[in-house]
């Protein structure tokens, strides 16, 4: 007997790459969709605005949220091809004025995903400047979606709308998480500013900056401010061997551990026994996911940057298939991740992929959870998808996906180019981005990416 398959109304929350994938996936599904962006165009996070926030930490709940964290530099650092959908890869275009480097600038990951949109007419399924502002179950099994326009000349009044599902992809690179257990911090003079208000070096010019934090935002920010700043001094919880010291190339760059103290007079001392005078402290130390709009009486919660419980990352057990979140992992090919999330999502809501009961769906998490603990693992990085599989940056995560959607398992070449890039970012620290020649393995492959770019 053929499958009956059901169309469902469904709203997306989110007009990033998160939004438009799960968007062409619903559609293609038989869904009826709707887009709420409360940004004036498409792309999330890659819309760059120098604009930043009032408060620099992100610290005050009533300051007017500026979405993008991109400073005005940012390339990528994940080669384009890694990055890319499956459906639509993210090759150069030939297009005149764009950028075809394998670590493209950020304007060109806009248009790739402006074009993304365009080829499957994704714009006209999009309200823009239209925030969610309540989202909640109803009786019945429907959801209740509150918004409101916020155009010039449309503020104010909410509207309630009713959906059979709700998708969560508001993106959570937005809300600053910030290093607040430094002894003495509450008394330092200096200034104190969030990666995520940070566009340009210029205010930093013979400046000594702290830099806390060693992800690749810290790594970025601090050669970018260290060739105008006095000094700039990062400081890392971690500990692998040679990292601590004076950067070879960048002599006015020093790593150190964890601050020990911020004084009174502006000092700021390390735990290796050093201290200097700094003018501002730049917390490179990620962000929180965030809702303010969903409320599910209790059923997902934000628990020390975990968002649960949720099925694969994805399903509330006790709310699903109505309430699905599209782009919880981190550290990941995202917009592949993304991609098949959103497939399996949509087949999952048009019965096309029954879920597991509510119990065996709650002993998946528990088992998952438990495995992370097991292993160490912190709860803060449950959704960092490749840092628990063994080997490490292993795609079990989207072979998974992509097994219970039938469709072919990660291609060779990407897990390839991905472990080759993490590799040479080790080897090669200054200059992975522009240096890439061992790649020929990768290119070397049968579905590689000469395949692709031919
Ligand atoms: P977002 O892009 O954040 O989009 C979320 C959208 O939801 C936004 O448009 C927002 O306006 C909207 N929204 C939020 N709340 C509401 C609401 N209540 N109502 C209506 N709309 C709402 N990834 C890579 O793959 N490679 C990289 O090199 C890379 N570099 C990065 C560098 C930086 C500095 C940052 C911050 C991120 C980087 N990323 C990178 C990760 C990037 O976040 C993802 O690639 C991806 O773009 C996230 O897409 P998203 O749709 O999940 O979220």
């Amino acid at each position: 007997m053929a499958l009956q398959l059901t169309s469902k109304k469904v709203c997306v929350i989110g007009g990033g790459a998160a939004g438009l994938v799960a968007a062409h996936e619903l559609r293609k599904e038989g869904h009826q969709v709707v887009v709420f962006e409360r940004g004036s165009q498409l792309g999330g996070v890659w819309v760059y605005s120098p604009e930043v926030e009032s408060d620099p930490l992100g610290l005050d709940p009533n300051r007017k949220i500026v979405h993008t964290s991109l400073y005005k530099s940012l390339r990528t650092n994940l080669p384009r091809e890694v990055m890319g959908f499956r459906d639509f890869p993210f090759v150069p275009t030939g297009k005149p004025n764009r950028d075809s480097r394998r670590f493209p600038s950020h304007q060109e990951v806009l248009r790739y995903l402006e074009d993304f949109a365009e080829k499957f007419e994704l714009n006209k399924l999009i309200r823009y400047q239209t925030e969610v502002r309540d989202v909640r179950l109803k009786e019945g099994g429907n959801w209740m979606v509150k918004y409101r326009r916020i155009g010039e000349d449309d503020e104010g009044g909410e509207v309630d709308e009713i959906y059979d599902a709700v998708v969560v992809c508001s993106g959570h690179l937005t809300q600053p998480r910030i290093a607040n257990n430094i002894p003495g911090i509450d008394v330092w003079p200096g200034k104190q500013i969030h990666s995520h208000n940070f566009r340009t070096p210029a205010p930093y010019k013979d400046q000594v900056v702290v830099i806390i934090g060693l992800s690749s935002s810290a790594f970025d920010i601090s050669r970018e401010i260290a060739i105008s700043a006095k000094e700039v001094h990062i400081t890392t919880r971690v500990e692998a061997k040679g990292i601590f010291g004076q950067h070879p190339v960048y002599q006015n760059l020093w790593v150190h551990p964890m601050i020990e103290r911020a004084h009174e007079d502006g000092r700021v001392s390390f735990q290796d026994g050093t201290e200097v005078l700094a003018d501002v402290i730049l917390h490179c130390t990620g962000y929180k996911y965030y809702f303010p709009f969903l409320d599910t009486a209790g059923a997902v919660n934000v628990d020390d940057n975990r968002v649960g419980p949720l099925y694969k990352h994805i399903f509330p057990p006790t709310l699903a298939p109505g309430l699905s979140f599209i782009g919880l992992p981190m550290f990941a090919a995202h917009f592949f991740v993304l991609e098949l999330q959103s497939k399996w999502t949509a087949g999952v809501l048009s019965g096309r992929f029954p879920l597991p009961s509510k119990e065996k769906m709650m002993e998946d998490i528990e088992a998952f959870y438990s495995e992370l603990e097991a292993k160490g693992i912190p709860k803060h990085y449950t959704h960092r998808i490749h840092d628990y599989t063994d080997p490490p940056g292993h795609f079990e995560y989207e072979d998974w996906l992509a097994t219970q959607y039938g469709c072919p398992l990660t291609e060779d070449w990407r897990r390839r180019m991905f472990s080759a890039t993490i590799a040479l970012v080790f080897k090669q620290t200054e200059t992975y981005r522009d240096e890439w020649d061992n790649y020929d393995l990768a290119i070397d492959t049968d579905d590689g990416v000469f395949k692709l770019f031919s």
